[in-house]
């Protein structure tokens, strides 16, 4: 990089540990944004499968002999997404009948599939039992009953565990999930009860504990102590089940940096706290053969993404310069603020074609929507910008097009596109809604009758 970047430092962290920048700008997986954004419109969201691998391995190293990966596949449920870290060696955890056939289509075997999440139907569990899925994670006593029920009918053992909701001490994430009344899993203060109602179905296998506490997890030593208080639960669990555990899914929740000031979440601190949590496991009998996973899904595919705009007009309102782009929260709901955010902050924005101009912090960047929810930027450094310039916004792989209302105002969808060292491939053409899902039934007839 020979010109110096004048990008916000969030964005300019980002540019160096993530990207390149040729004299086009921003470079993506060996692509400038700029010859993306002109050969396949925009908004387009564009990833980098080269830095999806990357990130796949190193967190993949710094658990190696604790725990396995698997990828949340809601963060971003495109197969061809999920397809890269299948290769990688990751398995899925999936929250639909739906999202199992994308990671059936995107390559997983149904033995690396679990399925999490707090309302699940006949028909998907039908659908997942009978294709033999690796894991069903039980959240509540009614799902106890309904899914023995239809295990019994089918004339299978299902295997599966126990989503525990812990009690006050696993804490730390910035939307906090534990110790306090929720919707996900059994309360800890009820996992006896839940045991013995498991152990008393016969159609039922019982393997193990899942627990996520927290999600937007940044600080290390967080997370660390969570798992130290999963592993707590988990030797509680066995004891009360009376058999080893086979498997312990401590979750996902790790967490990547949005806003200025953010940490980075240190690999190297989880790796040095690993041998403890090693020691914790080997004495307990109960628990030393137990199959350790975390499901992460913002980590692994947040920062691979970005949300590409252009620039469609530029105006001053009394003084306040408003950027008005391409794209905006219908396909971005999360980088507007709106996606459960209590506090409203810009995620790093750039204008990618034009990183070494001078910037002002006070634009007002917009989307087309007739709404003024419809901000993703508020107080956004970017250049003096005009009508056909670019704006991407970062840290948008996770939680990104399948998380926005894409209907309202009914602007067309964005393509997608999955770039590798210098190749694209178009993984969602421009205008799509349902492409990959409805791929993925077309490939498998057989399963989409059963999810019907
Ligand atoms: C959403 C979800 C995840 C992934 O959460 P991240 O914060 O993206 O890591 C993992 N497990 C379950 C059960 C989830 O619902």
């Amino acid at each position: 990089m020979n010109t110096p970047l004048t990008v916000a430092p969030l964005a300019a962290s980002l540019i160096v540990e993530n990207f390149a920048v040729s004299p086009k700008g921003l470079v993506l997986g060996g692509v400038a944004v700029a010859d993306l954004a002109a050969r396949f419109g925009t908004p387009l969201y564009a990833y980098d499968a080269g830095l999806l691998r990357k990130r796949f391995r190193a967190l993949s190293s710094a658990l190696e002999g604790f725990a396995e990966v698997y990828y949340s596949i809601k963060a971003n449920p495109n197969p061809a997404i999920a397809g890269v870290l299948v290769e990688e060696g990751a398995g899925l955890e999936i929250a639909s009948g739906a999202e199992f056939l994308l990671a059936r289509s995107a390559g997983c075997v149904a033995k690396r599939i679990l399925f999490a999440g707090p309302g699940k139907g006949e028909a998907e569990i039908d659908l997942v039992l009978r294709e033999g899925i690796g894991e069903v994670h039980l959240e509540g006593f009614d799902e106890i009953a309904m899914v023995a029920a239809r295990a019994a009918t089918l004339g299978l053992k299902a295997r599966v565990s126990l989503r525990i909701n812990p009690g006050s001490q696993a804490q730390g994430g910035a939307m906090r999930m534990g110790g306090k009344p929720s919707a996900f899993g059994i309360d800890e203060e009820q996992m006896a009860e839940a045991v013995a109602a498991v152990k008393a179905q016969p159609s039922l296998d019982l393997a193990g504990i899942h627990l996520f506490a927290g999600t937007q997890i940044l600080d290390a030593a967080v997370l660390l102590d969570q798992w130290r208080c999963g592993l707590d639960l988990a030797s509680r669990l066995a004891a009360l089940a009376g058999v080893p555990l086979r498997s312990i899914d401590l979750g996902g929740g790790l967490g990547i940096p949005y806003h200025a000031g953010d940490a980075t979440l240190d690999l190297a601190v989880i790796r040095a706290g690993l041998p403890a949590l090693k020691a914790q496991l080997a004495a307990d009998p109960l628990l030393k053969d137990a199959h350790v996973l975390v499901e992460p899904g913002r980590w692994l595919a947040g920062p691979v993404g970005l949300y590409i705009g252009r620039v469609r007009a530029v105006k001053i309102s009394r003084c306040q310069r408003f950027v008005v782009i391409d794209g905006g929260m219908h396909h971005h709901l999360a980088a507007s603020g709106n996606l459960g955010q209590v506090i409203k902050r810009d995620y790093p924005i750039i204008a990618p074609s034009h990183l070494d101009q001078p910037v002002t912090g006070e634009t007002h960047l917009v989307g087309p929507l007739c709404t003024p929810l419809d901000t993703l930027g508020r107080q956004t450094a970017l250049p003096d910008l005009q009508a056909g310039d670019l704006v991407a916004v970062m840290q948008s792989g996770a939680y990104g097009l399948s998380a926005s209302p894409v209907s309202f105002l009914s602007h067309p969808m964005p393509a997608e596109v999955l770039v590798e060292a210098g190749e694209v491939r178009v993984i969602r053409p421009a205008g799509s809604y349902e492409a990959p899902l409805v791929n993925a039934l077309n490939a498998m007839p057989r399963w989409a009758q059963a999810a019907e």
